[in-house]
């Protein structure tokens, strides 16, 4: 065998033009201190706030303070096998979950793996939990209405697709049920549904997901557990990975509801975090960054504009109160950072009137502007009757002699709240509201016996469906409530009435 040096030497060249300096550097560090969740780390100079560290065993940790010689950092895992001395690794990246089509549909924790026992999801796509939100120039105001379904909220405080709407109250007062009444209502909406349930029970969340799948919610609904018995920093990440997964939907043009189930819950995991961290306490020992952590979760809601696909993320925070004190730490915090609130109230709730709204307290501060027109004709005046109303009926209270003035009034206003009052997951289209709402406030409804409202409302509902299909259809086309369609609807109730 003859041998050719330039041969040989040409692959000698080649092998070292293809030579590469495979020395990999990572940062490491040492546990000074672990206990309780939480892991004071040395040596990690170079490390990001927000940032995965990588202990023995798979566990992972955050890092959250960044002090002058150490690095305190929360763990995503037990605490159990780690031990002072331990070596620790950087990472470079910060908490990413799966994002995209294959989420729809499962059950999965706060790092965004299943919990449903449906097997592993097959997504490539990752997003890091934390975002700085839309800025000004990208977003749009609201003029596309979000119907809940639910009569008195769709009437007197329309939410709008890219609107934040918080729902406040004492416990069981019906909160998560309007929540989930609203995601039932997206139905063939092509609205996709997150609910982020956040230091709850696991069974209440067994339930959730349970009622959501008898109602065909699931198809297009993700749901995002962190409950009570898993760690403070995984309660912690959950609304914020849940949002990551809204903002993928939301970039390719589509609307998203999410629902953080509760903002209460996600307050008090990020205080037990921050006093184990010796993070120095503030009002009612919630750390002074508890506003941040709320309004930039908040702010990634948002409505884009057209040029950024028009993708939307409505947001409804659930805040949980103490005997109705609105006034506390959170309440008022979140308050000013939503664009309004739906108020509901024990004694509201237990006198009957469900959902409990107090439409005194409630608000919406931008869902007017994307309320369509037909149901603002018929609910223009609804909150100054029902503010009358309370106010007579409190008068009325004292038996004095009542002129026959105001005995109309609260005839009428009894008539009103009757027609607020609404099972659950049973929504009411739009379209049904404009016609019941039009019938109890051109009085229609005054010779009716309180306690038959409900079954009138029913049976007038389903009397149109069949004989005058066409109401229905002028309100879905024009959006609005023409004279023609008032004249139809003012024969349908006459004719409706005879037979009742
Ligand atoms: P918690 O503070 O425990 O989270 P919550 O405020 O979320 O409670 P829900 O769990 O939604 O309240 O509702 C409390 C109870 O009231 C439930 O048993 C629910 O079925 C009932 N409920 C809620 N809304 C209605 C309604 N519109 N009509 C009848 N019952 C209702
Ligand atoms: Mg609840």
């Amino acid at each position: 065998m003859e041998l050719k040096p330039e041969e040989i030497s040409s692959i000698i060249k080649e092998q070292i033009k293809k030579y590469e300096n495979k020395l990999e550097l990572v940062d490491t560090g040492t546990v000074i201190q672990v206990g309780d969740g939480i892991a004071r780390l040395h040596g990690l100079e170079g490390c990001m706030a927000g940032e995965l560290i990588e202990f023995p065993g798979n566990v992972f940790g955050m890092v959250l303070n960044l002090e002058e010689d150490n690095v305190g950092c929360v763990l995503l895992g037990s605490d159990k096998n780690i031990k002072e001395g331990d070596t620790v690794k950087r990472t470079g990246r910060i908490v990413e979950v799966p994002v995209g089509n294959n989420m729809v549909g499962r059950v999965v924790n706060a790092l965004g793996q299943p919990i449903d026992g449906k097997g592993s999801i097959n997504s490539d796509k990752f997003r890091p939990i934390e975002r700085i939100a839309p800025g000004v120039i990208t977003r749009k105001s609201v003029d596309e209405p979000l119907q809940t379904g639910i009569k008195s909220i769709d009437a007197l405080f329309p939410i709008g697709r890219g609107q934040r709407e918080l729902i406040i109250g004492d416990r069981q007062t019906g909160k998560t049920a309007i929540a989930i009444d609203a995601m039932i209502n997206q139905k063939g909406q092509d609205v996709i549904c997150i609910y982020v349930a956040i230091g709850q029970k696991r069974s209440t969340v067994a339930q959730i997901v349970d009622v959501l799948q008898r109602n065909d919610a699931m198809d297009y609904s993700i749901v995002v557990s962190a409950t009570a018995s898993e760690l403070a920093p995984l309660q912690y990440i959950a609304p914020y990975a849940g949002v990551a997964i809204a903002e993928e939907f939301m970039e390719q043009g589509k609307d998203v509801l999410i629902i953080y189930d509760a903002l209460s819950n996600h307050a008090v995991a990020y205080r037990a975090m921050s006093l184990l961290l010796r993070r120095p306490p503030g009002r009612e020992a919630f750390p002074g960054d508890v506003f941040y952590l709320h309004s930039r979760l908040l702010e990634r809601a948002a409505k884009l504009d057209d040029k950024y696909g028009g993708g939307s993320i409505t947001a409804l925070p659930i805040v949980e109160t103490l005997a109705g004190d609105i006034s506390a730490y959170i309440p008022t915090n979140v308050i000013s950072i939503t664009d309004g609130q739906i108020f509901l109230e024990t004694d509201l709730f237990f006198s009957g009137q469900r959902p409990a709204i107090n439409t005194g307290l409630s608000v919406s501060r931008v869902g007017g502007a994307a309320q369509i027109k037909a149901i603002k004709k018929v609910a223009g005046n609804l909150k100054l009757e029902l503010a009358q109303y309370r106010e007579l009926a409190a008068f009325a209270q004292f038996g004095s002699e009542l002129d026959p003035e105001t005995k109309a009034s609260l005839e009428q206003g009894a008539r009103t709240m009757e027609v607020l009052k609404q099972p659950q997951y049973s929504p009411v289209s739009v379209e049904h509201q404009v016609i019941i709402l039009y019938a109890v406030g051109k009085k229609h409804l005054l010779d009716i016996d309180v306690d038959k409202i409900e079954l009138f409302e029913k049976e007038l509902l389903d009397y149109i469906d069949n004989n005058y299909p066409e109401i229905v259809e002028d309100i879905k086309n024009t959006k609005d409530l023409t004279d023609e369609n008032i004249q139809r609807i003012e024969k349908a109730i006459e004719e409706f009435k005879k037979n009742f």
